[in-house]
Order: C-alpha cells, then structure tokens, then sequence
C-alpha cells in the first residue's frame, strides 16, 4: 500500500478499507475527500458511528437493532400478530419491510445452522425463539432463510419447531435464485415470492 508520510492517514485509509465494497482506490479517495473538503462531514459521521455502535442495542423480543429494550416493529400493535417471520439478519428485515407485502412479526436468528462451524440451534436464538412461539399467539410462521444448502437445512429445522406448537410454516416461493439472500433480491420479486409463498411440506 501507498505510504502518505503520517501515520495517521494511513491508518484512516486502512480502517475505511475494512468497510464492505470499499477497496484500497475508494478509501483513499474517501479519506483526502473528507479530510480535504468535508471536516464536519467527517466529524459528523465519526460521532453517528460511536452512538449507534454505543448505544443500539438488540430487542429482547426479535433481537431487531433497538434504541431501546423492545425495537419499534415489536411495538407496533397495529401489525398482523399471528404472523412471525424467521430471517438470518438484521437487514433482512429492511428489506421484508419495503417489499410492502409482510405486516408481521419477525425474529432474527443471526446466522444459519453450520454444524461445520459449531453453529447449532442455540448459537442462532432458538431458545428465544421457542419462548415466543410457545405463548401460542402465531398461526403461521414464514421462514424466510436464505436458499442455500444451511439455509435449507435451518428452514427444515424451524418448520419442526413450527409445527410442534401447531402453527403453519411456509417458505417464499420458488422463483429466487438458488444461493440468493434477500438483501439482494429486488423489491418486486421478493413481494411477488412473499405472496405467493408455499406451505413447507412434512417429511
Ligand atoms: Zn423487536
């Protein structure tokens, strides 16, 4: 990597180069910018990264990002409450909510069963999630993990749960390509993939 002669920049340009989809041209570019022509721009985002990396917390019920100890979707009475859906990540929930076609609840796993990896029904929440099901208010349960092979077997063992406790699981419908996660999925076909969503056969 390019030495600027202070340490401080480079170590600016290293840090900016860890963000996702940012490579070493950008952080450079990013960091003369900023410290060049955009000083409150800077201090601005330097002081909303702290609070929110101090201050968020995870909601007792979902686990969504929370300023406080149940997240604004938790909340909100006015949603459909005998649904809940089942995503892997916080962002998942983004973007469930601007397909405009879930008014659930949701909860969050934080990841996918990995055995591989050590990463088994306890380290994604299942616990937490059991207590809610267990209060016997959902009839349906959407388990909207990703389409891979971990994400396959974490939807086989999520409509297990689901039916223990006589709710309904069901699973996007087919149409999403295969290894896809719902971040990258377009507005329309996961809206499309939501309404036309499929029972989850017992095996
Ligand atoms: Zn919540």
């Amino acid at each position: 990597m390019t030495q600027f002669a202070s340490k401080k920049l480079n170590d600016l340009i290293h840090a900016l180069k860890m963000l996702p989809s940012i490579g070493p041209k950008s952080a450079q570019r990013i960091a003369f910018q900023l410290l060049q022509h955009e000083k409150d721009i800077a201090m601005h985002l330097s002081e909303k990264l702290k609070d929110a990396v101090e201050g968020l917390r995870s909601c007792n019920t979902c686990r969504m990002f929370a300023d406080e100890e149940t997240c604004i979707i938790c909340q909100d009475e006015n949603r459909d409450l005998k649904k809940i859906c089942i995503v892997e990540s916080p962002i998942d929930v983004v973007s469930m909510e601007k397909s405009n076609a879930y008014h659930g609840k949701y909860f969050i796993l934080m990841g996918h069963l990995s055995p591989i990896d050590g990463i088994g029904p306890d380290e994604i929440g299942v616990p937490l999630l059991e207590s809610l099901l267990a209060q016997g208010q959902f009839d349906e349960m959407i388990v909207a993990t990703s389409m891979t092979v971990e994400g396959e077997a974490t939807a086989h063992m999520l409509s297990v749960l689901a039916r223990k406790y006589a709710i309904s699981p069901t699973r996007l419908a087919f149409g999403l390509p295969v290894g896809s996660e719902l971040e990258y999925i377009d507005q329309n076909t996961l809206s499309r993939a939501i309404l036309g969503r499929n029972a989850i056969k017992e095996e």
